[in-house]
């Protein structure tokens, strides 16, 4: 049973937990917790995975999940809470309100600033709201069930942080027996040790993934006797030892085919509780790996190759764990036969490199109508895509962060301008929709990085607009490791966080998000221009990429030994350009960027003299593009 009626009494509920010898309670049950704000729409991969795990692992424990955001976004709307969940700022003041109600004027005001140039949250009255969150979040908590269970967690991850602070502090005043403990991607290595001071509720929190700490923790509690000192295990924190533990080690598991693959069962009878016109199909969240490949590969080449300079993703994992693909495909056809959604969104940092095209060729012998999402490198080849697409891909997050070769070094990215354009361009002629992220005000960028951006941007005009995102400096990345690399004179967490929790608290911690002194200054300047481009470039695409056929931006067909080419304009007619014999061929031969040299070797009959000619003249006209002696056709073969 999830919820017991709402009108229960609200009291200390103690009597019915029993203890063991050293006055931890003996756990039956263990309730695990998501709270506000993740996407709605998707159960908690978090909390589906550790369940399936725990039941396998004690098949006598009753382990209920608690997706409790879905029932807080079904009572203010999921509109609203898919507003306010999409940026952290906006998020985190609401349940810090309630947290701290003499703060509350303070926090209102940063919930209003960071809603500008949002009217539907600007229209929002934020006491009610909160009054809203209060009130549901209330009964879910004094409707808990609570008999024979010692164990509580809460999976905090970004956007989490004050909505499970306060789920847990209310949770404590009602069940003071209950031990609780924290784990999930917002707290990692020395954090945690912050966090258990600042909060005496919390009795233990996880460093890194869950399976096998919470596992020891829940062995220990039930046979203390049998079990290991329970200062020793490792992953886990306690909140007695928490001063004195001068590192913090991970626990995880070294092969994930010990998974089985999430229990989401609670996510979905709660969602049949909820009144007609309020339910929906889901996406499934799944998994393929653990990790990043990329951070691991750069950590053997060298000790500077950590990863992504500005990420701070996998600060809970350590190394690289993938699953085998038949688990994979298997995993998926369970999840979406289970559950009877085909919405699936794979959760991994990017897909597993070396598997990825028998994953999918694998889901695409599945024969079903999946609707998929996940995340990529953008030296995925044009193969994998392709597999991918057939087997019902449908939006991918790519790494591309950049269109200038220069800050994609900085970056440390591994990859270019040109390999940027050229998977930008396959996923529109396949038919992918591609939501990816270019940074801006990336600290220690220059003129050059501008300059080549711009001069990409002109270029990428035919291909689905990329999201442009402010850096924002992340607690433990490689460029708050070594922010003089980055011209960054000063790293702390970020002001907001001195808004939303009181001095002792917010002077004590250390927060994920984190904010410098630096160029800040000379960056915003910057990098203008090339948000005023990307603005041009989307009304520019939503212009040309309409009609019955939503027909691309720049295509071509072709007739064998000749092939025309079909090129857009804004308040222009299309221009057409045919394209005969060898020049046909060459183009056709950059579908993928070449080098000069390879194409001189291609057609040797031609020479230079005359390929390099026509080449200016296809970048002149847009039809291609050139970096470094590389050329890329631009446009999209049509169906
Ligand atoms: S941004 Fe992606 S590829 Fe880069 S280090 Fe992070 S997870 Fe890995």
């Amino acid at each position: 049973m999830l919820y017991v009626p709402v009108n229960q009494p609200r009291k200390r509920m103690k009597s019915e937990i029993k203890t063991t010898g050293d006055g931890l309670p003996r756990v039956e049950s263990i309730a695990l917790f998501s709270t506000p704000w993740p996407l709605y729409s998707r159960p908690s991969i978090q909390l589906g995975t550790l369940k399936a795990y725990l039941r396998k692992r004690f098949p006598d424990l009753e382990v209920r999940a608690y997706h409790t955001y879905l029932k807080v976004a079904e009572r203010i709307g999921y509109k609203l809470y898919h507003s306010i969940s999409e940026r952290t700022w906006l998020a985190e003041p609401v349940y810090a309100a309630l947290l701290y109600p003499e703060r509350a004027k303070e926090i209102e005001r940063l919930f209003y600033r960071e809603a500008r140039g949002k009217p539907d949250l600007q229209k929002v009255d934020f006491r009610a709201l909160t009054g809203r969150v209060k009130e549901v979040s209330d009964q879910i908590i004094n409707g808990l069930d609570w008999k024979g269970s010692g164990l509580a967690g809460f999976s905090i991850c970004l956007c989490q942080l004050t909505s499970s602070l306060y789920f847990i502090k209310r949770v404590k005043q009602r069940f003071p027996d209950v031990a609780l403990l924290v784990g999930g991607s917002m707290f990692a290595g020395k954090m945690i040790q912050g966090l258990l001071e600042a909060f005496p509720e919390i009795d233990f929190a996880v460093n890194g993934e869950g399976e096998l700490p919470l596992s020891e923790l829940i062995s220990y509690m039930n046979d203390p006797e049998v079990g290991r000192d329970i200062h020793s295990i490792p992953g886990l924190v306690s909140r007695k030892e928490a001063k004195n533990k001068k590192t913090v080690s991970f626990h995880q598991l070294q092969d994930l085919t010990t998974l089985l693959p999430p229990d989401y069962d609670d996510y979905f009878h709660l969602l049949k509780t909820l009144p007609p016109g309020k339910t929906f199909f889901p996406t499934l969240s799944a998994e393929a790996s653990r990790g990043c490949w990329w951070r691991s590969a750069g950590r053997q080449a060298s000790e500077k190759g950590r990863g992504c300079a500005f990420c701070n993703l996998n600060l809970q994992w350590e190394g690289y764990r993938s699953k085998e693909v038949s688990r994979v495909v298997s995993e998926v056809d369970y999840l979406t036969t289970r559950y009877k959604s085909l919405s699936v969104a794979f959760m991994d940092n990017l897909l597993p490199a070396r598997d990825c095209k028998e994953i999918f060729l694998g889901l695409a012998k599945l024969e079903k109508d999946f609707r998929l999402f996940a995340e990529l490198r953008a030296t995925t080849p044009y193969e994998h895509l392709k597999a991918m697409r057939a087997a019902g891909m449908h939006e991918v997050q790519i790494g591309i962060e950049a269109l200038s070769t220069s800050l994609l070094r900085k970056l440390n990215k591994g990859t270019t301008a040109i390999q940027n354009l050229q998977i930008m361009k396959e996923c529109e002629e396949l038919g992918i929709s591609n939501t990816s992220n270019l940074i801006l005000c990336f600290p220690g960028s220059d003129a050059q990085d501008v300059a080549e951006t711009l001069r990409a941007l002109e270029f990428a005009l035919p291909f689905r607009p990329l999201r442009p995102v402010r850096f924002w400096l992340g607690l433990g990345s490689p460029v708050w490791e070594e922010p003089r690399a980055f011209g960054i004179k000063a790293a702390f967490n970020h002001p907001n966080y001195a808004i939303l929790f009181p001095p002792d608290i917010s002077r004590s911690m250390c927060f994920m998000i984190q904010s410098y002194r630096g160029d800040r200054g000379y960056q915003e300047k910057l990098w203008r221009p090339v948000k005023r481009k990307i603005s041009a470039w989307n009304k520019a695409y939503a212009r040309l990429k309409t009609g019955p056929l939503c027909s691309p931006i720049l295509s071509f067909r072709d007739g064998r030994d000749f092939l025309i080419i079909r090129q857009k304009r804004l308040n222009a007619e299309p221009l057409t350009h045919r394209l005969l014999g060898t020049s046909r061929e060459i183009y056709l031969f950059c579908d993928r960027h070449r080098g000069l040299k390879a194409i001189l070797a291609k057609f040797p009959r031609v020479g230079e003299e005359r390929i390099v000619p026509f080449l200016n003249m296809m970048v002149g006209k847009k039809l291609m593009f050139e970096e470094n002696g590389r050329y890329l056709s631009l446009a999209v073969r049509k169906d």
